[in-house]
């Protein structure tokens, strides 16, 4: 490669930098709802976010947790279906029934009943009426308004707890891709990404799945620390929590190129917490997944000033400090709109 490629190389990946639509417009709706979607379509991001779940009868359905009770009122209208640990799986109800549910923003539930929205200032809970979509419902809205808007605006769904789908004795990355096949989402210039946080079941979405289904798209690893007990893995003596740490040594980028194209991380694994704004600590990872080649769409960004770091001024200055200081490819946030506008300053 000439000096002269190298600078194209190095100047295309800066000016195609994304911004992706974190749950939808989900600082402004209810997340993950139609409505959510369709206002994050009107700000034009790159793309929309799905976090996909899986139903009693094998149906895929829209929703960040595998749980019904942050977002929904489904301890009011089946009280009793909840599970030893007092949460209501999506697995354990048919999608009739969750269709039966009104979904809100996001609530905690004090131990005397009392519901507390998790964002005070975003749009009021149990106010107006929203439902929980299922996948084909969603990517036939985001195409559908391709055909009638003329954007090109992309999908970027999430295969959520695969492990815990598979200990369940479900499929779900099969019955994902299955959908994505059905509206031409077949290879790696289709305008999607997928993320997963299991990088047992994204390996073999890349080795077995794809090729076997005639498909190739584009993957994402999602990054996490390993005391978050993000993955579980199940044997016959029991669960352990999956490590993480293997991603964050020398050679962990290089071993993540071998079946992703992106990492998407946490922004303190980027930035180091320690930084002030004259003194911006970029961490390791972030060189190390640029020589393996990965893409790098760094999640989630806020508005609401407790969200923003103490090395950041406001949200604009931490989009300033990944985009243009760390330069990161691409960033989750609840507010495309103000990334949108960000990045055609
Ligand atoms: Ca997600």
């Amino acid at each position: 490669m000439t000096s002269f490629m190298l600078f194209i190389a190095s100047s295309f990946a800066s000016t195609n930098q994304i911004v992706i639509a974190h749950r939808g417009a989900s600082g402004y709706l209810p997340e993950h709802t139609l409505e959510a979607k369709v206002l994050a379509y009107a700000m034009k991001p790159n793309y929309i976010e799905q976090d996909v779940v899986m139903t009693k009868d094998d149906k895929l359905v829209i929703l960040h947790d595998r749980y019904l009770d942050r977002v929904t009122d489904v301890a009011t209208k089946y009280s009793g279906r909840a599970r030893k640990d007092g949460r209501y799986y999506v697995i354990d109800f048919t999608l009739k029934e969750i269709r039966t549910l009104n979904v809100t923003e996001g609530f905690n539930v004090a131990p005397d009943g009392k519901q507390t929205a998790i964002f005070p200032n975003r749009f009021p809970i149990w106010k107006s009426h929203f439902t929980v979509p299922t996948f084909s419902e969603e990517i036939e809205l985001i195409q559908g308004l391709n055909k009638t808007l003329g954007y090109n605006i992309g999908i970027y769904p999430e295969i959520k707890a695969a492990w815990f789908y598979r200990h369940e004795g479900k499929d779900i990355s099969k019955a994902i891709l299955s959908v994505l096949k059905t509206y031409g989402y077949i290879s790696k210039d289709s305008n999607i990404y997928l993320q997963c946080f299991d990088a047992l079941e994204l390996k073999r979405i890349h080795d077995e799945l794809l090729p076997a289904m005639g498909m190739d798209l584009k993957l994402v690893q999602l990054m996490a620390y390993t005391d978050w007990n993000e993955t579980m893995l199940y044997s016959k003596e029991g669960s352990t929590v999956y490590s993480y740490d293997w991603m964050f040594k020398d050679d962990g980028m290089k071993k993540v190129a071998e079946y992703a194209d992106a990492i998407g991380p946490w922004k303190p694994m980027l930035v180091d917490e320690a930084s002030t704004r004259d003194n911006i600590i970029i961490k390791p990872l972030m060189q190390k997944a640029r020589e393996a080649g990965l893409g790098i769409h760094v999640y989630t960004f806020r508005a609401e000033p407790e969200k923003i770091p103490a090395y950041a001024k406001d949200y604009d200055d931490m989009l300033d400090i990944f985009y243009n200081q760390v330069k990161v490819d691409g960033i989750f946030t609840d507010y495309p709109n103000k990334a949108v506008k960000f990045l055609a300053k």
